[in-house]
Order: structure tokens, then C-alpha cells, then sequence
């Protein structure tokens, strides 16, 4: 392949700057030529479309966001849409596109493969909610801004003897919860996968605060219910401690990557590049046990589910008594 182009879609996510760093640089260096798409896959429908030069990525390593602007764009579910996209694609001599993103995005690439155009997905998303991979660019960045969060809640929780509830981002994943309420040593983490008992967790407050403890910090993944939702169930489980609600949301998506998000993204990018080089579409770039794979984006989003480390959620219960 001669000419590729990438793009990225969906929910943004710290590091996807990065990557897009990683294939502009990869490309030129094996002698390709690399072409951004603005706002997803709405700009490759109306051909915003231009030439990257190793200049245009210079300096964006750092930055969180994406300076390719994301977008939600509908109408790509459809045969128009798809077959559209691709025909800009292919007036600007394209012949194969990088597609950073999460689940949505990723059926996106699976479409272009499907009409026979090669896509590549690399894993971009806070939520670490995708199949085929371990970790997501931005998953790491989001959870040390959580777990930021979740200690300076810590200093005023003890202060004033409070209880906080702590909701995070993660609809249908309980990761980001699992990671910094471990991290954060939260005395209870909730999330979409695990049930949860409010009788329960109300007896480990009143347990810890007659042994003289003084702060609660229970970390809530945003899929189960929303934070006062949750801080109401306590109450009307009989929780009379003062109890505060704190909502983290799109914080959490923003600011700048971490090291390991950054060099997982400089690693996504540049293999994607390799996979394509070699005219291999149709696939979902990842890192499983810290070797990169590449898989079948169609089976991987068909056959696979993303699981998250439910360990954690024992090691936690088994942590804060
Ligand atoms: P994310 O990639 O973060 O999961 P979305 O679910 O919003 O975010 O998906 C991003 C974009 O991917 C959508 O706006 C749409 O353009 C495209 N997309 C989502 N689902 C599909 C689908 N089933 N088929 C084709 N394209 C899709």
C-alpha cells in the first residue's frame, strides 16, 4: 500500500493524539504517503480530507483530545453511508484507512471491510470496554485522573467524616472503577458486572466507623445507577452518615496521556502501519499479555465480549474490610 489515511471516532480519549502521531510518523518512514480525516467518519463522507507531513504531528504527543476532532456521525450504519465514505476515500487514492476508536467506531472498520475496503482498528477509549485487547489508549490516563480525584475526596471525607460516593465513567464496563477504587482503596467498588448489597455495604460503614474510621469512599461505575441514586439507596438502607456526591465525568476523558497510554499508543500506531503496509485490512489491532496482536475485526467484534478483571473486585472486598 502506498497511500493510507486515519482517522478517529466516537468518545475521544487521551493518547489518540499520540497514535495518530505513531502512524503519520510510521507511514512516512516506510515510504508512505498518509492522509487525515477530520470528525470521523462524517468527514470521510463529505472528503475532509488532507495530506499529513511529519510537521502537522509535531508537538501533539502530549496533548490530550484529538486534533483530528471526533464526531458521532449515524448515518455511517448505513450501505449509503459506508459506500459514500468509501468513494471519497478512494478519489483521494486512498487505499486503506486507520480507524482509532472504540465499539461503534470499530463497526465502522468492519463495514469498510466488509465492501472489500482494508481498515485497521486501533483500541481507543477510556472505558477499556473493547474486545481483542487488554488495554485501550486512554484507559490508564483516566483512571490515574480518577484515582486524583478519589484521593483529594479522601482529605475532605476524613476531615468532615463523610461518606462519598465517587461515580465514574463506565456504562456497560466496571474497569475504570475496579482500577482506581482498588487503587484508591475504596472501601466498596459498584459496577455493571457484580451485584451489589445495600444491606451489606451499609454494615461495613457503621462497622468501620465504630472502629473509629472516618472517611467512606464507594466508587460507582455511571452504568449501574447514577451517584444521588446511589447515595438515596444507602439512606434508605438506614446510612445516617453525611453522605456527599461526587460526579467525575467528562474530566476524565480530557488532559494530558500518560506514559504508559502514550507508548501503548506509539505501539498501536506504528504496527497498524506495518499490518497495512503489508495490504492486510479487516484487523483489530491489540496487546495481550504485552504482545501486540492483530485479529479479525469482524470475529472479534462478532464472537468476543470484553471482560473485565473481576479479580480486582475480590481483592478489594478482601482489602477494605
Ligand atoms: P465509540 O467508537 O466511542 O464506541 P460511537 O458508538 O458513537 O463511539 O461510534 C462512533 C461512530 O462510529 C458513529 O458515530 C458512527 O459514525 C460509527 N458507527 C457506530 N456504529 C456503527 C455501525 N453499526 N456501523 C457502521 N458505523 C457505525
Amino acid at each position: 500500500m502506498k497511500r493510507i489515511a486515519v482517522l478517529t471516532s466516537g468518545g475521544d480519549a487521551p493518547g489518540m493524539n499520540a497514535a495518530v502521531r505513531a502512524v503519520v510518523r510510521k507511514a512516512i518512514t516506510e515510504g508512505m504517503e498518509v492522509f487525515g480525516i477530520n470528525y470521523g467518519y462524517a468527514g470521510m463522507v463529505a472528503g475532509d480530507i488532507f495530506p499529513l507531513d511529519i510537521a502537522s504531528v509535531g508537538d501533539k504527543i502530549a496533548r490530550g483530545g484529538t486534533f483530528l476532532y471526533s464526531a458521532r456521525y449515524p448515518e455511517f450504519a448505513t450501505r449509503e453511508g459506508q459506500l459514500a465514505g468509501i468513494d471519497q476515500l478512494k478519489k483521494h487514492g486512498i487505499e486503506g484507512v486507520v480507524v482509532i476508536g472504540g465499539d461503534g467506531s470499530y463497526h465502522g472498520a468492519m463495514r469498510l471491510t466488509e465492501h472489500g475496503f482494508p481498515a485497521v482498528g486501533i483500541p481507543g477509549t477510556i472505558d477499556n470496554d473493547i474486545p481483542g485487547t487488554d488495554y485501550t489508549i486512554g484507559f490508564d490516563t483516566a483512571v490515574n485522573t480518577a484515582l486524583d480525584a478519589i484521593d483529594r475526596l479522601r482529605d475532605t471525607a476524613t476531615s468532615h467524616v463523610r461518606t462519598f460516593v465517587v461515580e465514574v465513567m463506565g456504562r456497560g464496563a466496571g474497569d475504570i472503577a475496579l482500577w482506581a477504587g482498588v487503587a484508591g482503596g475504596a472501601d466498596d467498588i459498584i459496577i455493571p458486572e457484580h451485584d451489589f448489597d445495600i444491606k451489606e455495604i451499609m454494615t461495613r460503614i457503621e462497622a468501620g466507623r465504630k472502629r473509629g474510621k472516618k472517611h467512606t469512599i464507594i466508587v460507582l461505575a455511571e452504568g449501574v445507577m447514577g451517584g444521588q441514586e446511589f447515595a438515596d439507596k444507602l439512606k434508605e438502607a438506614g446510612n445516617d452518615t453525611d453522605t456527599r456526591v461526587s460526579i467525575l465525568g467528562h474530566v476524565q476523558r480530557g488532559g494530558m496521556p500518560t506514559a504508559r497510554d502514550r507508548v501503548l499508543a506509539s505501539k498501536f500506531g506504528a504496527y497498524a502501519v506495518e499490518l497495512l503496509k503489508e495490504g492486510r485490512g479487516g484487523l483489530a489491532v491489540g496487546i495481550e499479555k504485552e504482545e501486540l496482536v492483530a485479529k479479525d475485526i469482524i470475529d472479534t467484534l462478532t464472537n468476543h465480549k470484553h471482560k473485565a478483571d473481576l479479580s480486582l473486585y475480590q481483592l478489594n472486598a478482601d482489602l477494605s474490610i
